[in-house]
């Protein structure tokens, strides 16, 4: 167990480590952010921080002896970063689970290893492969980058009759994964925090709402049928302790017109489609993460408020004195300096109080 007063070294310089020091400076921990500039969300939060890139070998060397224990805030961290860090201190999540979480086809392999459902996939290597795959498929998809994909980047929607090549050049990395199109009724993420220990605990199925390929609303709890929601809960439950996580790990899946659950996608870090947790519930999802890499017990996921988070997305946040004037309404903003279209600049959370 590290005591409060210890330090927590996070990986990433974006919102997501911003607001996990948050919840780690209210417990009495310290946290050195290793980011790639000063004016990063998360540097800008806490009075320890790395600058430096994910590169730079003696900066993580020394960023790793100054703190205690380390986490990332986004699974784009290279394992050889990892790997100097490891040499002084714990991981969590573990390396293992970055690496699986980091690439789209070993996630899916992986998955499909511990019989979780997800959509038929293929690996494809070149614009060759990727016509027969297509052909093979038959039917609509959407070729994606297997490395370095967020918020819809790297992504192409494809037919049998796509042009491989032109399909291939637009996705734009080396490897990538061909998917066939799920036809979904809603799109739901479950986060689920688990402790070295096996100590789990979960929070309801959410509902998300993508407007550009980029998160636009979460809708808590989400509107599906009691029996869909447990079996989502399961199937997040199950896959942290298979992965043996020790930190929180975002499973987003699709619901299919036929009632399925579909795994698309882990995270294996807080999520945005969680950010509501720290208005509406006893315990955030941040300070599950941060109990969690401590070694300290789980708090309650249990919520107070039903909610809806919307993220604030480019030049919409010159709008921020709107939701103010809704006393429910709890206004999160991340610090960033520029609001080009498509950056996460801070969400809302509409709370809805369960009586
Ligand atoms: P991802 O980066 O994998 O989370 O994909 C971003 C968004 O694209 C998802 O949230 C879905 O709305 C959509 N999407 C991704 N993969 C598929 C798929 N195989 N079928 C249908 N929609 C998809």
């Amino acid at each position: 167990m590290l005591p409060p007063g210890s330090t927590i070294g996070i990986l990433g310089g974006g919102q997501l480590g911003r607001m996990t020091a948050f919840a780690a400076h209210r417990l009495g921990y310290n946290c050195h952010i290793f980011a790639g500039d000063a004016d990063e969300p998360g540097p800008q939060a806490t009075s320890l921080s790395t600058i430096a890139p994910l590169t730079d070998t003696a900066a993580l060397a020394r960023f790793a002896e100054a703190v205690d224990v380390v986490t990332y805030e986004t699974e784009n961290i290279p394992l050889e970063a990892v790997d100097v860090i490891l040499a002084t201190k714990p991981v969590l999540p573990g390396r293992e689970v970055l690496a699986i979480c980091q690439d789209r086809l070993r996630e899916k392999d992986y998955l499909r290893s511990i019989d979780v459902g997800t959509t038929q996939y293929r690996e494809v290597a070149g614009p060759a492969e990727l016509g027969r795959a297509l052909r093979d498929l038959g039917h609509r998809a959407v070729l994606k980058s297997t490395r370095m994909g967020y918020d819809g980047k790297g992504q192409v929607p494809v037919t049998p009759d796509s042009d491989p090549q032109i399909a291939w050049a637009a996705m734009g990395a080396p490897t990538g994964i061909l998917e066939s199109y799920v036809d979904f009724t809603c799109e739901i993420s479950v986060i689920v925090a688990r402790t070295a220990n096996g100590g789990m605990a979960n929070y309801p199925p959410v509902e998300n709402q993508h407007a550009n390929h980029i998160l636009d609303t979460t809708l808590v709890p989400a509107r599906i049928p009691a029996e869909t929601s447990m079996r989502a809960e399961a199937i997040a439950r199950h896959i942290a302790e298979k992965i043996g996580l020790v930190g929180v790990l975002a499973v987003e899946m699709f619901v299919t017109t036929i009632g399925e659950i579909l795994v698309n996608e882990l995270a294996p870090r807080p999520h945005n489609s969680g950010h509501w947790t720290i208005d509406a519930c006893v315990t955030s999802q941040f300070e599950q993460l941060v109990r969690a890499i401590c070694g300290l017990p789980l708090g309650s996921t249990e919520r107070h408020s039903d909610a809806v988070m919307r993220n604030i997305i480019g030049p919409d946040v010159e709008r921020w004195r709107e939701p103010l004037a809704d006393p429910l309404a709890k206004l999160h903003l991340y610090g960033k300096r520029t609001a080009p279209p498509g950056r996460k600049m801070g969400h809302i959370t509409r709370l809805i109080p369960r009586r």
